[in-house]
């Protein structure tokens, strides 16, 4: 099993490297936060032990890159604060667990047994477009690194724009597969639901991926910019 620590104090690293060493693992530290990154997207670890004070670029924005980038190795994160605060957003940005130092090593090897037991999320568990991530089996979407809070509806929406991604949906189809309406009734809930829908994956953001066919119905796709 490899293990990549991500960690700028000397003492906490050299700590985790000979403990896990022991444990039989095979280690590999770096020291800053763009190494750290460059070095989880090249090579394929079990196990990534992120600090999030790191200089150069902080664990958050290490964490965000590597799932960003496609990457799902399971990270824990290591966090000197004992701050609700930090462990949500964590979390949300994609962390498998945590640990508030100081920690004592026993409990950190249970938490890194327990992480890999786990194993990454599957890649088909995985819905992508351009930067937006929905992670079906926790329905859960991010975008750009950045939680969207939705309704399980919303979900629902989404997730059928983006399984069909470039496919014109009409508002009939929406309604019958999202709400089970089969209707000549009001379109204006598949209208309403959308807006609502972009105005959190769409507002936020300067690239818009759904998008209006007249006539037709919504489209959910990666447009080059003009
Ligand atoms: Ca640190």
């Amino acid at each position: 099993m490899r293990v990549l620590i991500i960690e700028d104090e000397a003492k906490t690293s050299v700590y985790l490297r000979q403990g896990l060493s022991e444990n039989g693992f095979t280690v590999e530290v770096c020291r800053d936060g763009a190494d750290g990154l460059r070095q989880a997207l090249a090579v394929e670890n079990d196990l990534v032990i992120l600090d999030v004070m790191l200089p150069g670029r902080d664990g958050w924005s290490v964490l965000a890159a590597l799932r960003k980038a496609g990457k799902q190795t399971p990270v824990l994160f290591l966090t000197a604060r004992d701050a609700v605060f930090d462990k949500v957003k964590g979390l949300e940005l994609g962390a498998d667990d945590y640990l508030v130092k100081p920690f004592d090593f026993s409990e950190l090897l249970a938490r890194v047994r327990t992480v890999l037991r786990r194993g990454p999320v599957r890649q088909e568990d995985i819905l992508r477009v351009a930067d937006l991530q929905l992670d079906l089996p926790r329905r859960k979407a991010v975008r750009a690194g950045t939680p969207l809070d939705l309704t399980a509806k919303e979900f629902a929406l989404l997730e059928l724009l983006a399984r069909r991604r470039g496919e014109p949906l009409s508002k009939t189809l929406i309604a019958e597969q999202v709400w089970d309406i089969h209707f000549h009734s009001d379109p204006n809930v598949v209208e309403v639901a959308i807006r609502r829908l972009r105005s959190k994956v769409d507002d936020p953001f300067p690239k818009k991926l759904i998008h209006t066919m007249r006539g037709v119905g919504y489209v959910l796709e990666e447009r080059e910019e003009r």
